[in-house]
């Protein structure tokens, strides 16, 4: 090995690394705004370089992808995590970031949805430290349901929370299949075996707010749609889901309003984070 090839963890590295293990997915925006506060194009090349090294050491991978809103124009960005080796790494200096690796093989089309998850999770640890509260975040997970993320927030109690952020345009049939049986397996001995505890409230981010209010104008068992036919087929209420225990807003919302009552349920509550954490 030539002395060009010895891995030297700097600070900046280091902060990358832990970044990365926390929030699993990020482009260099987001983690120049993490570290700098700002993205100005000095902060943007020294974080790019510094993750070029990462990436000639192999402990990082970084994929190009195409978000929806391209115009076609300039460079594409890139998203970053973890490899193999990298998870490696941070599983023994920060082993509550459960790091979890971002292959080479990722799908370029699951990129944003993961960044979305990235993003509001960084929300998220803002407002618990802004709230003196607890946040312990795991990623992924899949037994008998199979949320985006899982969370929980502590204060004197804990309080759980499933994460399924619904950034693609979705039929309702699809997400009330998806979204029922957190409603009915809320308080049984089954998801207290699979996950730990009985009660939760599930966060579904949406992509914009006409998305969200569709989705609840239908979960409360009404129809706002123009086309005949779905008024048609919509008339029996056959999303109707009156509950407390899923709660949808928009991913804007969630990001930069996070401490707000921002979380609408189709029980007609409208209700903050805070008003959980107890
Ligand atoms: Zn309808």
């Amino acid at each position: 090995m030539t002395k060009d090839q010895l891995f030297y963890p700097t600070k900046l590295k280091l902060t990358i690394l832990e970044l990365l293990a926390r929030f699993e997915v990020l482009t260099t925006r987001d983690l120049a705004q993490l570290i700098y506060q700002n993205d100005s194009i000095n902060s943007i090349r020294t974080i790019n370089r510094t993750l070029a090294n990462l990436n000639s050491h192999s402990l990082v991978n970084q994929i190009f992808f195409r978000p929806e809103d391209y115009l076609g124009r300039g460079n594409l960005p890139n998203a970053s995590g973890l490899s193999e080796q990298g998870v490696a790494f941070a599983e023994e200096r920060w082993p509550a970031t459960y790091p979890k690796e971002f292959p080479r093989t990722h799908s370029p089309h699951t990129i944003e949805h993961d960044l979305r998850r990235a993003r509001t999770h960084i929300a998220i640890d803002q407002f618990s430290r802004d709230n003196k509260l607890t946040l312990g975040w795991k990623k992924g997970g899949n037994h008998i349901v199979k949320p985006d993320d899982t969370f929980e927030l502590t204060k004197e109690k804990t309080a759980h929370f499933f994460l399924e952020e619904e950034y693609k345009r979705k039929d309702f049939d699809a997400l009330y299949e998806k979204l029922k049986p957190y409603v009915s397996l809320h308080g049984s001995a089954e998801i207290k075996k699979e996950w730990g505890f009985r009660y939760y409230t599930v966060v579904v981010p949406m992509r914009d707010a006409d998305a969200m209010q569709n989705i609840l104008t239908h979960f409360k068992g009404g129809c706002n749609c123009v086309d005949p036919k779905l008024k048609y087929m919509h008339r029996s209420a056959p999303f109707k889901l009156h509950t407390d225990v899923i709660a949808f807003t928009t991913h804007q919302e969630i990001i930069e309003r996070t401490s707000q009552p921002i979380l609408y349920a189709p029980s007609g509550k409208i209700i903050a984070l805070l008003d959980i954490v107890k």
